[in-house]
């Protein structure tokens, strides 16, 4: 994405209407690694701006995908999420907590191997990896000794019933 001086530019060349709240947008979305949804981006105008709309939000986010500077990314976890980093890369995707995270990894042999089993002229690779971040991963582990125990009981009684018919 541009910087947020030159998509004011960018926006008046192409008859689009720049006002204050359009520009915040701008400066909020860009350098931002945090991959918001629509929702994201207006609570943080509205703090700045408490008169600001949902609907210029979901506008101004709109055009600026229109015109190639922003990427909508549907993972597959509710909510559209907006990315600015237009460099290929990958995302890390928490299912519990449902933070992405940008990877910077070039695959040029799988690249090469789609294009040679599938005949397929590849343009771009982006990979999805889900898993559970650092964040919760210490969260379940500050959780773990309640639920452990009980899984042990269930495990123990289980254990019994299977070791009589194995037997
Ligand atoms: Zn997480
Ligand atoms: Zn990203």
């Amino acid at each position: 994405m541009r910087a947020p001086a030159e998509l004011v530019e960018l926006f008046r060349e192409n008859g689009k209407k720049v006002t204050p709240q359009r520009e915040r947008i701008f400066h909020i979305l860009h350098g931002n690694a945090g991959h918001p949804s629509a929702e994201a981006v207006f609570a943080r105008l509205s703090a700045e701006m408490p008169t600001v709309s949902l609907k210029t939000v979901y506008q101004t986010l709109a055009e600026l995908v229109e015109m190639g500077e922003l990427q909508a990314l549907d993972l597959g976890m509710g909510a559209t999420r907006f990315d600015p980093n237009d460099h290929p890369h990958h995302h890390l995707l928490c299912t519990r907590c449902r933070r992405i995270e940008d990877v910077d990894i070039v695959l040029p042999d799988f690249q090469e191997l789609l294009s040679y089993r599938a005949h397929f002229a590849v343009e771009s690779v982006e990979l999805t990896v889900r898993g559970t971040c650092a964040r919760c991963q210490e969260d379940l582990a500050g959780k773990g000794p309640a639920e452990s125990r009980s899984d042990q009981r269930q495990g123990n009684h289980h254990a019994r019933s299977r070791g009589g018919k194995d037997a």
